[in-house]
Parts: structure tokens; sequence; C-alpha cells
């Protein structure tokens, strides 16, 4: 995967690696090449000169005044020649030298103007090439020879001015060696196949006339007009040699500006092109990666939720064109929450990655997977006949996620709830089919987790009536709308009143009562019973402490109530309040409570039973019934549930045995037992029979209002007093019967 930063700079690098180099040699080339250009382009110019400054010099060693038209054209070339080796002024001098009439002093100025214009040539020209040694033999050394030939011709017995001749055999030497130098650094041997014969000739005219010098003194003058002839013949074809080789260069330095050029704008573009094609590559990578982060959940790879979405819409889609029909599992990981306090979130990380990859493994490639968030998974499933197709992924599904992992090397076992929903049975939009889905997961949970579950409209109902409960509850809360019902307690033989027991009432939206046994345990989910558990105690001792001694309230705690610490704080603020004796309140616990086995709920319950308030069991027969529980609390009370009672009711013996051995443990452990759910004089005579300390039942009293009890307790009190003293004790059961 690419990096996201270091993109750019790669792409920069590698440009500035291309084009900073090329810029910087690409500058310096151009600018030595037309400085080159500008050079050779001078010499030119200055050949020019020469070449127009010879037939002057040619009418003037023949003591003829120069051509009006050779004159200009000196003029012309000194113009175009100034800028580059002498100026105007020089110029001019030496053409004013050149036509006035001559002396022999003149004359000598003028050569040496000229000379000193192939000085100026040569600081110009660069050693290593043929053109500098040219220039060299016709700027320099030819002139020279000029001069030596006029200076022997001047001579008054020119055979014995031997220095002259001297001077002039050196200058023809110098001459040979600069045509020679020229000659080898010439490359392609052009020069030499091209000027070699001329200038062989013109050195043996050379030596001829040196001979001629020597032996024939008299002649001398019109000698040295021959080499002077023979000079300015030759200066013309090495003068054209020069401007050739000179415009050769001038081509060369062109051909490589241009093909420095070409080059440069060549890997110019490879470089611009290369660039943009890096970039073009990293701009796609980034945009792939885009797309990628766009559609995928971080931690697993799977299809995040949107784009989950989208896959769900396609399979929509499509199935709509085929007939055919999706299901989507909505998968919850069950205890993650525990893996996660219990090994910490990067195990719980590593959890949910493990199971995406197994989620993933198991798709075959006609489901899509997909992360929703948390522990929550989710696989769209096409090309399904019926649920069972569905059911069928779904249970593969349970089973993968069933296998152990290992975190810190500890094996772990996790497994997951599956809701099963399709289209278009279900829902006919993909909002409608998760709801569906969502509320079958709920199911599964509510089940007994581990397993997949497919949808059935009767949950939808089932969760309507929940919603509605939930606000129920909430408004309650919100409205202090709940109230008390109480229940009376007997002793064993009916006839005198114990107490009552507080039961919650809620009456729904209809204005029918809900069962507490249906909005108890959805307020617990809500996380409200504490607050209403609260007020039902701070109600029940108020109620309580208007009632005549010794009657006692019992009121039902749940456990969540002893999730958080201060139940028992509670409990004795409402004593407070109330200002009831703590042994008139009893609370009645389950052993759902006891199962966490919690030293916080053992050091509450111990807190309340400080207080002076008696704690039952409730609901015992039922559930766990663990001895063990028993043992772990001194427990005041023992309540023998109602579906005991039901099933002792066609007097089964082993039931009745059952009945018998709980009331007699609960003796041993020093507590009073009472069985509830007494609704018939047959159960009664039972629990009388096995002597059971206290009854509770319809028989003897249904949860009344509040008010109510006055009347009861009134009622029960009268016929307390009033009754004869019952010698079988099935008498009063026909008196509440009556009654
Ligand atoms: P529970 O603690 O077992 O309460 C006794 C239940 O048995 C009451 O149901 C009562 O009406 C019912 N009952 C009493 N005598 C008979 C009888 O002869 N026959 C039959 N069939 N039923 C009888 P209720 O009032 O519907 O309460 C249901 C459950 O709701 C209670 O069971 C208790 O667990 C819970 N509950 C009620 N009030 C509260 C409360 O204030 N706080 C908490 N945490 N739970 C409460
Ligand atoms: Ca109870
Ligand atoms: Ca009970």
């Amino acid at each position: 995967m690419l990096g996201r930063n270091r993109v750019p700079y790669q792409l920069v690098a590698v440009v500035a690696l291309l084009i900073i180099p090329i810029g910087i040699f690409g500058r310096f080339f151009v600018q030595q090449s037309n400085k080159d250009i500008a050079f050779a382009q001078k010499e030119i110019a200055g050949v020019e000169y020469l070449e127009a400054l010879m037939p002057i010099l040619a009418d003037l060693a023949d003591n003829r005044t120069p051509e009006k038209s050779l004159v200009d054209e000196f003029k012309e070339a000194a113009q175009r020649h100034d800028s580059a080796m002498l100026s105007q002024d020089e110029s001019a001098r030496l053409l004013d030298l050149l036509v006035k009439p001559q002396t022999g002093s003149g004359i000598e100025k003028a050569r040496r103007l000229i000379t000193r214009i192939g000085d100026q040539s040569n600081l110009i020209l660069d050693p290593d090439l043929d053109s500098y040694y040219l220039m060299d033999a016709v700027l320099l050394r030819l002139p020279e020879i000029v001069e030596m030939s006029g200076q022997l011709a001047e001579s008054e017995r020119p055979g014995f001015d031997l220095q002259s001749l001297a001077r002039f055999e050196i200058a023809r030497m110098g001459l040979v060696h600069s045509f020679a130098a020229a000659y080898e650094a010439n490359v392609d041997g052009s020069l030499k196949t091209r000027l070699g014969a001329a200038g062989h000739h013109f050195d043996q005219h050379l030596i001829a006339a040196a001979g001629e010098w020597r032996s024939r003194p008299a002649k001398a003058s019109s000698t040295t007009q021959t080499v002077n002839m023979a000079a300015l013949q030759f200066w013309n074809n090495a003068a054209t040699e020069l401007k050739r080789l000179l415009r050769t260069r001038i081509d060369g330095f062109s051909k490589r500006l241009f093909t420095a050029l070409a080059i440069g704008i060549g890997v110019a573009t490879a470089a611009l092109l290369l660039a943009i094609s890096i970039l073009k590559h990293v701009l796609s990578r980034l945009d792939d990666r885009i797309v990628y982060l766009a559609h995928r959940d971080l931690l697993t790879g799977l299809f995040n939720r949107s784009s989950i979405s989208e896959e769900i819409q396609k399979a929509i889609a499509l199935a709509g064109k085929s007939g055919g029909q999706v299901a989507i599992h909505l998968i919850d990981l069950d205890r993650f929450k525990w893996i996660n306090d219990a090994f910490g979130h990067h195990a719980g990380d590593e959890v949910i990655k493990e199971m995406g990859t197994r989620l993933q493994s198991l798709a075959a490639n006609n489901c899509a997977v997909g992360r929703l968030g948390g522990d929550e998974f989710i696989v769209v499933q096409t090309g399904i006949r019926d649920v069972q197709d569905a059911l069928t992924l779904g249970e593969s599904i349970c089973a993968v996620m069933r296998q152990p992992f290992e975190i810190d090397d500890q094996p772990i076992r996790t497994s997951s709830s599956i809701g099963i929903a399709l289209w278009p049975r279900h829902a006919d939009n993909e909002a409608s089919l998760m709801k569906c889905a969502d509320i079958a997961l709920y199911k599964a949970k509510g089940a007994g987790k581990n397993r997949p579950l497919a949808f059935t409209s009767m949950f939808a109902d089932e969760l309507h009536a929940k919603n509605v409960i939930e606000s129920a509850v909430r408004d309650a809360v919100d409205e202090d709308a709940f109230s008390l019902a109480f229940q009376p307690l007997f002793d064993v033989t009916g006839q005198q009143l114990k107490g009552f027991e507080a039961l919650l009432r809620l009456d729904g939206y209809d204005g029918k009562p809900i069962s507490p046994a249906v909005f108890v345990p959805i307020a617990e989910q809500l996380n409200l019973i504490s607050k209403i558990g609260a007020w039902v105690i701070g109600r029940a001792c108020g109620v309580a402490a208007l009632w005549p001694q010794p009657l006692n309230v019992s009121v039902n705690l749940s456990p969540e109530q002893f999730r958080c610490p201060g139940i028992s704080q509670v409990i004795a603020a409402a004593l407070d309040a109330s200002g009831l004796e703590p042994h008139r309140l009893e609370v009645e616990i389950t052993e759902g409570m006891l199962l966490d086995n919690s030293e916080a709920v053992m050091a509450e319950l111990r807190a309340i039973k400080a207080l002076g308030v008696s704690i039952a069991m409730d609901d015992f027969g039922t559930g766990y019934s663990s001895l063990s529980y028993l043992l772990r609390f001194p427990f005041n009370k023992l309540k023998i549930d109602r579906s005991l009672l039901k099933d002792a009711a066609d007097d089964n013996a082993e039931v009745r045995n059952v009945l018998e051995t709980i009331v007699t443990l609960g003796h041993k452990l020093h507590m009073l037992v009472v069985a509830e759910g007494v609704e018939t004089q047959l159960q009664a005579k039972l629990l009388n029979d096995l002597a059971c300390d206290e009854i509770q039942g319809f028989l003897f009293g249904r949860p009344m209002p509040e008010t109510d009890v006055a009347a009861l307790i009134l009622n029960t009190f009268q016929r307390q007093i009033f009754a004869a003293p019952a010698t079988d004790s099935t008498s009063a059961y026909r008196h509440v019967q009556a009654g």
C-alpha cells in the first residue's frame, strides 16, 4: 500500500533530479554555443576585411592607385569588421594611409596596422582549431612575407641584404609551419586537399624568389612584385578556405546548439511525461485508496456500514430482476463486552479482526460481508430459495464463530447470535429489512444467544408491545404514576393477619393494568428500577407506618437495585422518614441476586439486616434453588414459589414430599416458611398439615389498593376478636370463602 505523504516528495525528487541539471547544463551549453558562434562570425568578418584589403595592398604594391570600388568595399568590410576587432578610427586611419600617395613610412605604418589586425584576430581564436593556424598563416605569416619581400625590393643592394633575406626565410618557414599545423588540426583532411597544392605551389614560388634574390640582386624589385602577386593569389585561396572553415565551425556550433536544444527539449519532455505518468499513477492509487477507505471498515477490511447498505440495495435490485430472494444476517458477538472488559480493548480488536476473517472466509461469492460497528457484523446473502437456505448459512456462521481462539495464549470462546430477515418476504425495502433482522437478533439473544433466528411477524408485534411498555414505564417515572397494591399474609391457620406484601402496579395507556412480571424486567433494562424501587420502599414504609402493630410490610427488591451500592441507605432513609420500626419491614430477594456471589451484595445484605429489617428468600423452588445460597446468608424467611403449590393441587404425593422437605429445611435453618399462591382450601390444609408458618394467596386476599387495606385489617381484627377459637383449622378458610 502506498505511503500517504511520501508520494509528492518522490515526484518532486524525480522532477528535480531530471529537470534541474538539464536546465543548468542546457543554459550553460546554449550560452557557450552562442558565444562560439559570435566569435566565429567576428572572425569571418575579419577575414572579409582582409579580403577587401588585399587588392588594395596589391594595387599599392604595383604603384597603382586603388580602384574606387575596392576602396568602398574595404570601407564596408571595415564597418562590418569594426565591432569585431578594429575601431572605426583605426580603420579610417589605415584607409587613409593606404589611399594617400605612399611614402615608405606610410606603407610601413599600414603594414603594422595590418599586423595588429592579425594579432587581435588570434586573440579570439581557439588554438586547437585548424582555423587558428590558418589565420596565423594568412594574417601574420603572409603579411610578414609580403613585408620582407618589400624590404628586399627597396634595399639598395638586395642581393647582400642577408638580414632581410634571413627574415624572409624565417617568415616562409613560419608560414609552412602554420600550414602544417592547420592541416594537422583539420579533422576531415579537407583543408590539405583543397589548399595543399596551392600552398605547395606558393612555397615553391617563394623558394625560387629567395634564390633569385640571392643570385640576381639587380632584378630584386621585379621578384618582389612576383612574390607579392603570388602571395595575393595564395591569399585568395587561403581566405576562401579560412572562411569555409569558419563557416563549417559555425555550422558545427549551430548543429551542436540545435542538438543540445533538441536533446534538452527531449529530455525535458521525457521528464515531464514521466512526472505526469508518476503523478497520474500516484493519483490513481491515491484515488483507489480513498475509494477503498470510503468503503471499508478499517479494522477488518470488510464493507463498512454505508457500503454494505449499497450492497443490500444492489442485491435487492438484482433479485428484483431475477425473481430471487435476499437474506441479511445481522450478527452480534455474545460476551464481547466481557472480553473487552476482561482482556482490554486491544484484545477486543483482535477478536473483531479474527471474527471478520472467519466470516469472510466462510462467505461464498453470493455473500457480501460487512461490519456495522462494535461487535456487529452483517452478511448479505443472495440467490436463496427460502428461509431454510438462510438458516443453513446462519448455522454455519454460528458454528465457525464458536471455534475457540487465543488471547495472550489463553483459549477463549465466544459465540454469536444472528437475526435473519428476507427480502421480499419480510420487508420490501432495506430500512425495514434491517429493522426485521434487528428484531430477530434481539429475539435470538433473548432465546439464549448462540443461534440464528429468522424473523416472523410475531416478533414485530412483541417488539411493538415492548416499545409501548417502555414508554409507559418512562412516563410513569416522570409523572409519578406508579401505585402499590397490598396482598395480605396470614398465619398458616388463615386467622391471624401478619402483614402485607407491597406489589407494584402500573396502568397502560389503555387504562388496563400491566403485569409487573412484564414491566419490571423492562424497567430493569431501562436502568430505572433503582429509582422506582426506592419509591416503592418509601411508599410501602409510609403506608405501613399507619397500620396497627404488629402488622408487617414486605417489599420486593430487584437484583438491579444491588448493582450499585446504597440500597441499605435507601431503606434506612425510608424507615427514618416514615417512622416505621425496622422489624416491621421485610425485603424479598431472589437467588438471582446471589448468582454473582459478589462481596458487595453480601455487604449490602448485612447492612440491611443490621438495620433490623428482615430478609426473605423469594420464589424458592424455581430457578436453581441452590441450598448453598441459603447457607451463604442467614435469611429470616423462605417463600415457597406458587408454582410448587399449583402442582400440589391434585394431591401429588411427590410434590407433597418436596414441600415437606422445604418446610423442614427452612425450620432447620431457623427460617419462617411462607407459601404463596394459595388458592384452594386443599392447599391451605396441606400447608397447615406440613406446619408451614405463613400463607399468602387469592384464597385469603388478592393484592388490593391501599384504600382497601384498612377495611381488611378491621375485618380481620373483628373476626379474630369475635370468632370462637377454631377447633378445626379449616374453619377459618370457610369463613374467608364465605366473605
Ligand atoms: P412475586 O414477588 O412472586 O409476587 C407475588 C405475585 O404472586 C404477585 O403477582 C401476586 O399478585 C401473585 N399472587 C399472589 N397470590 C396469588 C395466587 O393465589 N394465585 C396467583 N396465580 N398469583 C398470586 P404480581 O403482583 O403480578 O407480581 C409479579 C411479580 O412482579 C412479583 O412476583 C415480583 O417479582 C414482581 N414485583 C411486584 N412488585 C414489585 C416491586 O415493587 N419491585 C420489584 N422488584 N418487583 C416487584
Ligand atoms: Ca414477592
Ligand atoms: Ca414470589
